[in-house]
């Protein structure tokens, strides 16, 4: 007997996907009950996940990997009327990003962290291979915000093969870090323009710590007609004034002892700018306190217009200091407002 609608074969086997599908939700939902969500078949168990499984009622994020999940995903919020945060990172979370997390709480329902490591922002004699990873941890300490969805995508689907658009800022990106890492804001500009369009958020957040990057974005963000709205927020710091950073990882315990002299010259010469002082001579002594602690190089220390980046030697408006400077083999940047 011929089937009642030449389409039954396929409604039938589309069902039976459906179906398959549905169980592989409450599978999921039920391994997310136990923190265990990430671990779906096809990618690596995380296995430290499970000693760092939480007590109570802390749900791990659901973890996509692909954009098309993660469409779906923020798909099904916005189909709900929730609204959307999201706080791009590269991960090896700490306080600071978790303050930018707890911000997203408040301005969203819903908050997609994301989690890449960005390659085509580092140089190539530049620390991409040992930047610190800790995928199972991040999981952990975003269980206890209640995130809702984490987005780690593989180089391979960021920068599939034929991969050829490259966005540049240019001004902005050209003078501070982008003067002594010239590669590095054009990688900052891709790959956030890509997750800004990929995850269609609300607001996404970013840290002052990046000052300069954060600008940057600020500008693609509107020059590219990109309709989520960017939020800075304030840097987060050690007791001693040191910026958090993943980095400080790398530092050994001389460094970490002497690390503090950066923001402390930062403070200096916004006090200089603030007193109407000479910046000049200001900038001087801190470069030569910094190399006298130990720091080398100095990339850069500046008073800037805070809006522009443009270096001033006296203030005529809201001013930024900047700093960057190595510690061995440790790259450290601050910024504090003048
Ligand atoms: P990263 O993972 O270093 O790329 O940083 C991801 C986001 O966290 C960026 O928007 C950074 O500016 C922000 N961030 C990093 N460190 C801090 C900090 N100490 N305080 C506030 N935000 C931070």
């Amino acid at each position: 007997m011929a089937p009642r609608h030449p389409g039954g074969a396929a409604i039938a086997l589309q069902r039976g996907l459906d179906f398959w599908a549905k169980i592989q939700d409450y599978h999921l939902v039920a391994l997310q009950q136990f923190g265990l969500g990430h671990q779906l078949p096809g990618r690596p168990r995380w296995g430290a996940a499970m000693s760092a499984l939480p007590v109570k009622s802390e749900a791990f994020p659901h973890v996509v990997h692909s954009v098309a999940d993660l469409r779906k995903a923020v798909g099904a919020y916005r189909a709900k009327g929730e609204r959307v945060a999201v706080v791009p990172t590269m991960g090896a979370l700490h306080d600071g990003h978790l303050a930018l997390v707890e911000v997203a709480r408040r301005e969203a329902e819903r908050v997609v962290v994301t989690i890449f490591v960005n390659p085509s922002q580092f140089a190539p004699r530049e620390d991409f291979s040992r930047y610190p990873r800790d995928f199972d941890g991040d999981l952990a300490k975003l269980a206890r915000l209640q995130t809702d969805l984490v987005f780690a995508p593989d180089v391979s689907d960021m920068y599939p093969k034929g991969f050829a658009t490259r966005v540049n800022v240019s001004g902005l990106s050209e003078g501070l870090c982008g003067a002594t890492r010239p590669h590095f804001f054009g990688g900052v500009a891709t790959v956030v323009t890509k997750l800004l369009n990929q995850c269609a958020a609300d607001v996404a957040i970013f840290g002052e710590k990046d000052y300069q990057q954060l600008l940057v974005v600020k500008r693609l963000a509107a020059d590219l007609d990109i309709p989520t709205r960017i939020i800075g927020m304030p840097t987060v710091r050690e007791a001693d004034g040191v910026a958090l950073s993943s980095r400080n990882v790398y530092l050994t315990p001389e460094q970490r002892r002497v690390a503090p002299l950066l923001h402390q010259t930062l403070q200096a010469i916004a006090k200089t700018a603030h007193s109407g002082g000479n910046v000049g001579t200001a900038i001087d002594d801190g470069f030569a306190a910094l190399a006298a602690a130990g720091f080398a190089p100095i990339d850069y220390l500046a008073l800037c217009d805070a809006e522009t980046l443009v270096p001033i030697a006296r203030l005529d408006g809201p001013g930024r200091v900047l700093g960057a400077a190595w510690l061995g083999s440790t790259r450290l940047i601050d910024n504090i407002p003048a």
